[in-house]
């Protein structure tokens, strides 16, 4: 079968060379970090693709959804292959729609959005845009690598969400054009509020091919680090600056030690034994931060510019789910869970998940903005795996305690817990991909022969 459907494509792309089919390309494009789950790995390290296709223009891609489509095989589409949950991961074969090749910039208008093709690296963009006097708004720990069709199909935010939020929340997201999955597939423009149906749904109801991308005005930063003696202050002193609009940030991470000691080829940005702030902040408020720090008995471990993607040390590599990766590295047992802490009742909640599970829950908090506005100390915990009973003891006592948690170590969107619980993208599936075709077995709620959803009340 996957001649076969080698042979069909090859006829489709104008060059076959951009037909894959060696078991070690396919395997390579087939995965993601799904194994940093110790769930998810034993489920999806055998699971691939049958074929792989690069396409390089939307013209290529519907051709290869129409035939797709009328072959019924499956097709999962992939950026740059850094996300966390195997999204990317095809569950039933198939062919993988690899979209790294469509990686122009088109524009950067002058109002600062950018209008870009899927597959274009995060890191350029940031570059470009510099160059250009804007950035992104937001970003993964994986600049450098993932794309922003991987970010909007199955990231939600990061670096700069202190200050901009995530991915859903103000019109960061402009709009894009899609490719569906319908008889024949057609390629629809979402704009505004519907960008919601497609926005985090793991490529399971459309293929972006075309994007607008809401950028902000480029600031001259500093990477600062402050080490304190204890969680509670490190804590503290963090929150003040997350939450106080007198601060430019781009960044406020905290964790407790020994996170930090995870991080060696930075060792000299820690104080061993000692929790650590790490912070974005405007180089024009570093002299007042390190007065505060001061005072806060803090002391400023290491300060230095950044300039882009390519500054060394980018410290950034050590933040949002970097972190988990230093942990793993350090300590394979270590995994990790995405929370939520309350921001009024959060020291209530850091003791009482200290009492029950002592130093296997570890605390790494990121500020985060929500959509209404409020800066809350999101987390990515680091904890020791032993069972996947006692992991999800974790995650039921956060719940328990008011701890929000988007559980990574499910394959599909229900659980992930940023599936849209007004329905939209699941609508859109029914829509847009009625055979379900796309990224099969991700969005579990979705039946080809149910009859429509309604929008959940
Ligand atoms: C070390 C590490 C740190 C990370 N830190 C963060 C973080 O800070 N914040 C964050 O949000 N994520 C983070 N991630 C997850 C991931 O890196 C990001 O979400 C990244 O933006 C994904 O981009 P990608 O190109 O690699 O996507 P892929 O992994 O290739 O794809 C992700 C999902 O999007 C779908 N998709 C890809 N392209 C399209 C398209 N054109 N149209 C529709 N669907 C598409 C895929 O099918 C898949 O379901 C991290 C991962 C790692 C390993």
């Amino acid at each position: 079968m996957s001649q076969e459907i080698a042979a069909e494509l090859a006829k489709i792309v104008a060059d076959p060379a951009r037909v894959l089919t060696a078991p070690a390309v396919l395997d390579r494009l087939s995965h993601d970090f799904y194994w940093y789950s110790p769930i998810l790995r034993p489920q999806l390290v055998d699971k691939r693709g049958e074929v792989a296709v690069q396409p390089v223009s939307v013209e290529e891609i519907l051709a290869i959804l129409r035939y797709a489509g009328e072959h019924e095989i499956p097709v999962t589409t992939r950026g740059a292959g850094t996300g966390n949950y195997g999204q990317c991961v095809p569950l039933h074969g198939g062919i993988v729609l690899d979209l790294s090749l469509m990686d122009r910039l088109e524009e950067i208008t002058p109002d600062g959005v950018a209008v870009c093709q899927p597959g274009l690296r995060l890191g350029a963009l940031e570059t470009e845009a510099r160059a250009q006097g804007w950035e992104l708004r937001m970003y993964p720990s994986t600049l450098v690598k993932a794309s922003i069709g991987g970010f909007l199909g199955g990231g939600s935010g990061g670096i700069g969400s202190v200050a901009h939020g995530g991915l859903r929340d103000f019109d960061t997201v402009r709009a894009f054009e899609v490719v569906t999955m319908e008889d024949p597939p057609r390629v629809v423009l979402h704009e505004g509020a519907a960008v919601h149906e497609i926005l985090h749904a793991w490529g399971t109801n459309g293929i972006l091919t075309r994007i607008w991308f809401a950028l902000t005005p480029a600031v001259q930063w500093t990477q600062a680090t402050i080490a304190f003696d204890s969680f509670d202050a490190a804590f503290t002193f963090a929150e003040s600056i997350a939450v106080g609009s007198e601060w430019t940030k781009r960044l406020v991470t905290v964790f407790e030690w020994p996170i930090p000691s995870f991080f060696t080829p930075v060792k000299q940005v820690m104080r061993e034994g000692k929790a650590l702030v790490l912070v974005m902040i405007a180089t024009e408020q570093l002299e007042a931060l390190r007065a505060v720090a001061q005072s806060a008995g803090g002391e400023v471990a290491f300060a230095g510019a950044y300039d882009g993607p390519r500054t060394q040390p980018l410290l950034s590599d050590y933040t949002w789910n970097h972190t988990t990766l230093w942990a793993m590295k350090a300590d394979p047992e270590w995994t990790y869970l995405q929370c939520g802490f309350s921001p009024s009742d959060c020291r209530e909640q850091f003791r009482k998940l200290r009492e029950r599970f002592g130093t296997d829950f570890l605390f790494h908090i990121e500020f985060m903005k929500n959509g209404e506005g409020v800066v809350i100390p999101g987390a990515i915990p680091v904890v020791r795996f032993s069972t996947p009973e006692r992991l999800q003891e974790m995650i039921d006592t956060c719940r328990e305690i008011g701890v929000f948690v988007a559980n990574p170590h499910v394959n599909y969107l229900e659980d992930g817990g940023r599936f849209r619980p007004d329905n939209v993208q699941l609508r859109a599936k029914q829509k847009y991909d009625p055979r379900g075709l796309l990224n099969p077995g991700k969005m579990i709620s979705f039946r080809r022969e149910t009859p429509e959803v309604e929008i959940a009340q």
